[in-house]
């Protein structure tokens, strides 16, 4: 540890990603753990971070004060719940650091809200923090562009664990934004979410997206595109979640010598 070393905060210390991001900051050099926050009443106030993360004793107990965590700390990690995420952004915009978002299910109204929030703070926002979605994004644009929508049908499978409570995923999502910006679309007005009972043949140049949940499943995403006689299919799968939180990390790290701003992933990739 150094004098140098990014202060990083971690809100929703107690889930499954923010102990996953207490470990990963653990072992990162160039940043240290500034605070841990979970919600007020939760069980785990008072306890030992690192011990609460399995990453060994830290000296860090988790509290229920953002204001006073965010006051002195140069980031923020999210990865909790869309209003809760708005609150964070706000806090983070008045201390002028930086917000990395992960959370997802978040409205077009929450979007709005932490783009504000990019007046004052450096925010990054992103479905997915992996560097392999990100460049999957990248190859399903590329590829609606190349395939013509006349004959070229896309269609977004996705799987996740059973505890994850909205759908489609934030990835599945980027990836239909990505295909649709290939295509020169807008993916609202041409995306299907849900196909049940007699539907009727497919329409042209939709977007389609099918759910799966279950198990343990970290993410795994499958992009299709489906011809007269082919298919051609980009996947990936996350087997671990220590992925979204190194991509996090990189976020924080990259944000900090930014303007204050609203970006993405793909900004920190350089993929952009
Ligand atoms: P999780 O295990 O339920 O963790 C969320 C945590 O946030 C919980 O500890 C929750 O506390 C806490 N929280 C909620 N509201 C809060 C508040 N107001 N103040 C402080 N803490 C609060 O869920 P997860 O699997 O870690 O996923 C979290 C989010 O990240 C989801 O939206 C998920 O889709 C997303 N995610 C994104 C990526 C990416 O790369 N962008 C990757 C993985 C997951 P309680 O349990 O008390 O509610």
């Amino acid at each position: 540890m150094t004098s140098n070393d990014m202060k990083l905060v971690v809100v929703g210390a107690a889930g499954r990603m923010g102990q996953t991001l207490i470990r990963v900051i653990s072992e990162t050099p160039g940043v240290m753990l500034h605070a841990a926050i979970e919600r007020e009443g939760s069980p785990f106030l008072g306890k030992d971070a690192g011990e609460m993360a399995g990453a060994g004793t830290l000296g860090i107990p988790v509290t229920d004060d953002p204001l006073n965590a965010f006051l002195d700390a140069e980031g923020v990690l999210d990865f909790t719940a869309p209003q809760a995420s708005v609150n964070f952004s706000v806090l983070a915009a008045q201390a002028r650091i930086v917000h990395v978002i992960g959370t997802t299910g978040c409205s077009a109204e929450d979007e709005a809200r932490f783009e504000a929030a990019g007046r004052h703070a450096r925010v990054v926002k992103s479905g997915n923090m992996s560097l392999g979605v990100n460049l999957l994004g990248v190859l399903t644009e590329q590829a609606a562009r190349a395939l013509p929508s006349a004959g070229w049908d896309i269609e977004i499978v996705e799987m996740h664990h059973k505890h994850k409570v909205d759908a489609p995923s934030g990835t599945a999502l980027l990836l239909g934004e990505a295909a649709a910006k290939g295509r020169g679309i807008d993916l609202a007005a041409h995306s299907i979410r849900v196909r049940d009972g007699h539907t009727g043949p497919r329409p042209d140049g939709a977007i389609g997206f099918a759910t799966l949940r279950g198990g343990s499943v970290v993410g795994d995403h499958s992009v299709l595109f489906a011809a007269e006689g082919e298919l051609v299919t980009l996947s990936h799968s996350a087997r671990d979640r220590s992925i979204f939180a190194r991509g996090a990390v990189a976020a924080a790290v990259w944000a900090r010598g930014q303007k204050p701003g609203y970006y993405s992933m793909l900004d920190v990739l350089g993929l952009s």
